[in-house]
This record gives C-alpha cells, sequence and structure tokens, in this order.
C-alpha cells in the first residue's frame, strides 16, 4: 500500500489507481487506471456518460523520466458516447484529452519553453521540437479556459508584427496596466482585429479608455467603430522605431555613395556601423563608441542623421509638456536637416502630434510596450520551426501573458 502512494506522488497523478509497474529493458512501464470518479467521463467536457467501446485497446502516455528512464503510463483507453460531443476517447485523469503525453510532462514542456532555448527543451525532454509546439497549444488553450485575461482592460496596446521573414503578421494586444500580452491572433487587418473586438463583447469595449498603436489607418478605423470613447495614441516606441528606419535609410545612402566612389574601407565600415548607430548610446561596446567616433569624424551626414534620432528618443522619455517643447524644436531641426528620410519623418511626426501628446499626457510606459515587443520578437525567432502560427501564440501567451504553469510537484 505504501509503495502504491510513493507511486502516485512520484508520478505526480491524482485519482489513479496504480496496478503494476514494470520494466521493459528500456523503459519504466506503469499500468493505471483512472479512479472511480474518473471513469467514463467525456474527454473534451468531462461530464459521465454512457460507455460507447473498447476504442483501441491499451495506450501509451510518455510522463516525465524516472531518474535516467524514460517513463510511461499505460491504460486502457475506452470511449464513451457523448450527447454533445458524441463518440470520444474517454477522459483520463493523467493527461489532457488527445494527447500522447501525461499532464506534468506536458507542463514540465510548457515551463522549460518559456525559459529555455530550443535545443534544450528539446534534448532534456526527448521530444522534437514539433511536438512542443502541439504540447504549447494545448497547455495555453486549457489555461485560457480557466482564466479570461479580457476582464478589466482599459488601456490596451494593439501591435502588429511579422514572424517567418516578413512573410506573416500576427495583430497582438497588450494590457498597458499588467503589462501583459492578452490576445495575438494571425493576420494584420481590419477582420482580424474585428474578431478580439468580438471577443470583448460590447460591454467591456466601453470601459476602455485608451489604446495605444503604431499610427496605422487601420487599427485606428477599427477602434474609432468598436470604441469610440477610447482616446487613441500613438506608442513612442513606434515613433523612435521610424527614426530608427529613418537613420538606417541614410546609412544605407551613405554607403552606397562611398561604394560607388570606390572608396571600400569606407563603404566596410558604414557596414558595420550599423549596431552602433542602432543602440542606445548607453548600450554601446568600446568598439562600437569608437566606431560612432569615427563617423562623427569622417561623415557629417550620417552622424547628423544619429544625433537626430537620439534627440527624439530621449525627448520622449521626458514629461509631456517638456517633451512637446523639444519636439516642436526637434521638428524644425528636422526640416532643415537636408536629410531626405528626417524631412518626411517630420512630416510623418507632425501628422501624429495629437497622438504622441496623448500616450506622453497618459504616462504610457514606454520601456514597458517595448520590452513585450522586443520579447515576442525574439519568441517569433524561437517559435521557427513550428508549422503552425498557433504554436507561436501559445508560446507568446505562456511567457508573455502570465498562462506558464508551475512546474509539476511545485504548487502554484
Ligand atoms: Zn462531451
Amino acid at each position: 500500500m505504501r509503495g502504491v502512494r510513493v507511486w502516485a506522488r512520484l508520478l505526480s497523478v491524482e485519482q489513479t489507481v496504480i496496478e503494476d509497474v514494470d520494466f521493459d529493458g528500456e523503459a519504466v512501464v506503469i499500468a493505471v487506471r483512472p479512479g472511480w470518479r474518473q471513469r467514463r467521463r467525456c474527454g473534451v467536457c468531462g461530464r459521465r456518460c454512457p460507455g460507447y467501446d473498447a476504442g483501441e485497446g491499451r495506450r501509451r502516455w510518455r510522463t516525465l523520466d524516472l531518474g535516467t528512464a524514460r517513463c510511461y503510463l499505460e491504460a486502457e483507453a475506452p470511449r464513451v458516447s457523448c450527447r454533445r460531443h458524441g463518440v470520444v476517447v474517454a477522459a483520463v485523469p493523467w493527461a489532457r484529452h488527445d494527447a500522447r503525453f501525461t499532464r506534468s510532462f506536458e507542463d514540465q514542456v510548457a515551463w522549460l519553453a518559456c525559459e529555455c532555448s530550443k535545443r534544450a527543451v528539446s534534448e532534456l525532454m526527448r521530444i522534437a521540437w514539433l511536438s512542443v509546439g502541439r504540447i504549447l497549444t494545448r497547455v495555453a488553450a486549457e489555461k485560457r479556459a480557466s482564466f479570461d485575461p479580457l476582464d478589466h482592460l482599459r488601456r490596451i496596446g494593439i501591435d502588429e508584427l511579422s514572424h517567418r521573414k516578413g512573410q506573416r503578421y500576427l495583430t497582438v494586444v497588450v494590457d498597458h496596466d499588467s503589462g501583459l500580452l492578452v490576445w495575438a491572433a494571425p493576420g494584420r487587418d481590419k477582420k482580424t482585429l474585428r474578431r478580439f473586438f468580438d471577443l470583448l463583447g460590447a460591454e467591456r469595449c466601453a470601459r476602455v479608455e485608451l489604446v495605444s498603436a503604431d499610427g496605422a489607418g487601420w487599427i485606428e478605423e477599427v477602434v474609432r467603430e468598436r470604441c469610440p470613447q477610447a482616446r487613441i495614441c500613438l506608442d513612442p516606441f513606434h515613433v523612435v522605431q521610424w527614426a530608427t528606419a529613418a537613420l538606417d535609410e541614410v546609412r544605407r545612402e551613405v554607403w552606397n555613395q562611398a561604394r560607388r566612389a570606390g572608396q571600400t574601407a569606407e563603404a566596410r565600415a558604414l557596414k558595420g556601423a550599423r549596431f552602433a548607430l542602432w543602440k542606445n548610446p548607453e548600450d554601446l561596446t568600446g568598439r562600437q563608441q569608437a566606431t560612432l567616433a569615427g563617423i562623427a569624424r569622417t561623415n557629417e551626414p550620417l552622424y547628423r542623421a544619429y544625433l537626430l534620432k537620439e534627440q527624439l528618443r530621449q525627448a520622449l522619455k521626458l514629461p509631456v509638456e517638456e517633451a512637446l517643447a523639444l519636439l516642436e524644436r526637434w521638428l524644425s531641426w528636422a526640416r532643415r536637416s537636408r536629410l531626405p528620410a528626417f524631412v518626411k519623418l517630420a512630416q510623418q511626426i507632425a501628422a501624429h502630434l495629437s497622438g504622441i501628446a496623448a500616450a506622453l499626457g497618459f504616462g504610457l510606459s514606454n520601456a514597458r510596450t517595448e520590452s513585450v515587443n522586443t520579447r515576442i520578437r525574439l519568441i517569433a525567432r524561437r517559435a521557427f520551426g513550428f508549422h503552425s502560427p498557433e504554436a507561436l501564440i501559445a508560446l507568446a501567451l505562456l511567457s508573455l501573458g502570465g498562462l506558464c504553469p508551475p512546474l509539476p510537484g511545485r504548487g502554484c
């Protein structure tokens, strides 16, 4: 009797009867059956229902390794007939529906996927990255069903981002108050965004006070239609992104000129300068600082573009009054800069001034939006290899949406 309790604890299973433990030469195989109350329940909804047949007989679920050996739970997998879901395989207390792994195995995979590299997860758990994708989708769907992250949304950020080298896009929604990612879906168009507001429902839409976005027309249109009371802001983070893009345009132009003029050494230096120009000055390495100093000496237009970008970034960090005053001066400087990319940027910023002012006035945390944004991009890069955007979205919601399960056996 004591042995059985030890096994139940080791395997982290509940409502499960341990029948037998065997070692088949390669793996530990543990014969189990659902406890009395867990029998004959629909695999989808968990309701009690009449039995249908024996299904495909006994099957195995991979569970956490025992020491260094693989371990499986083995049990009958009968089918039941649910009034709502028809003939389905009966639920088992140790695994999610349709899974080949136990709940504790899947929870550990999800936790690891949020914390470690792709390779670490695959090697440690001895599973293919594609299986990881399916596990994450199941875990995220279950967590979402038990808690609605769309409740209490007051200030949200809507963003679009590309994954898979710019071919595919996601629309994501972030809660500015909690900093959590609350929703994501493939696509970037009005139809996709309307699905979010459908899910939110009229009552909760009416409570949204502020929506920040990247200045895209399609987002503003849908927000005006569904949340007419909400103030639309432009995330200062995106304004800095525009400036970084303008700076890159100047760099490419100067680089092309140098190349055409046959100044190969200079062209090479400019190519390598990309990161020094992009980074915030406080994060520059010694070598990058030297690169930048070199540009200041030899390349006046490029250095001017760099200063324009930096001053804009600094201005947007200030309290609203000071920021707007500085922004006015910045605009006239940019217009006179003789750098076409920055003249254009000045026009773009002038057109969005009220949205920027609103964001600064509401004290939207630029750092937080930027950090969520950067982390989603990193996740998108890691999720490369999942074939479906659903797996990427699941990973993003688990790591950035507060849905990640605790490690098995550690409580909440
Ligand atoms: Zn059912």
